[in-house]
C-alpha cells in the first residue's frame, strides 16, 4: 500500500467508490468520469504501480481481472454487443492513476485505433 494512492484508498473502503465487484485478490468500480455507458476499473487489491512493473509472480492477478472482467460484462449485459478492456501503461499511453488497472468499456460502438 502506498499512502496516497488513490485507489488503494478504495480497496481499503478508505475512499467512497461505486463497487461493482470485489473479492480478496480484486476491486471493480465505475470509473468516475466514464468514457462509455459502462465505464468500469478493475484493479488488484495489491498495489502495482503499472503493467510494466508486474512480476512475474504476481501475473496471475492479469488472468484474474481478465475472468472478473468477463463475468462484469455478462452481470451489466454488454458482453454480447461486445466491450473493451484496456491498459494504459506510463505517461505516453495516458496513466494517470499509478496504481494498476484495466478499463472496461461498453454500451457503444468504440473506435479503433484508440486515440
Ligand atoms: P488512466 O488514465 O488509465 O490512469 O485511468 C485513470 C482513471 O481513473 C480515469 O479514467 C479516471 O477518471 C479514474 N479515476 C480517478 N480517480 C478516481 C476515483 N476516485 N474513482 C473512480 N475513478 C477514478
Ligand atoms: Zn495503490
Amino acid at each position: 500500500m502506498t499512502t496516497d494512492c488513490v485507489f488503494c484508498k478504495i480497496a481499503k473502503g478508505e475512499l467512497k467508490a461505486d463497487l461493482v465487484y470485489e473479492d480478496s485478490q480484486v476491486v471493480a468500480f465505475r470509473d468516475l468520469n466514464p468514457q462509455a455507458p459502462v465505464h468500469i476499473l478493475i484493479i488488484p487489491r495489491k498495489h502495482i504501480q503499472s503493467l510494466d512493473a508486474l512480476w512475474d509472480q504476481d501475473a496471475n492477478i492479469v488472468g484474474r481481472i481478465a475472468t472478473v472482467a468477463r463475468d462484469i460484462a455478462r452481470k451489466l449485459g454488454i458482453s454480447e454487443d461486445g466491450y473493451r478492456l484496456v491498459n494504459n501503461c506510463g505517461e505516453q499511453a495516458g496513466q494517470t492513476v499509478l496504481h494498476l488497472h484495466f478499463h472496461l468499456l461498453g454500451g457503444r460502438n468504440l473506435g479503433w485505433p484508440p486515440g
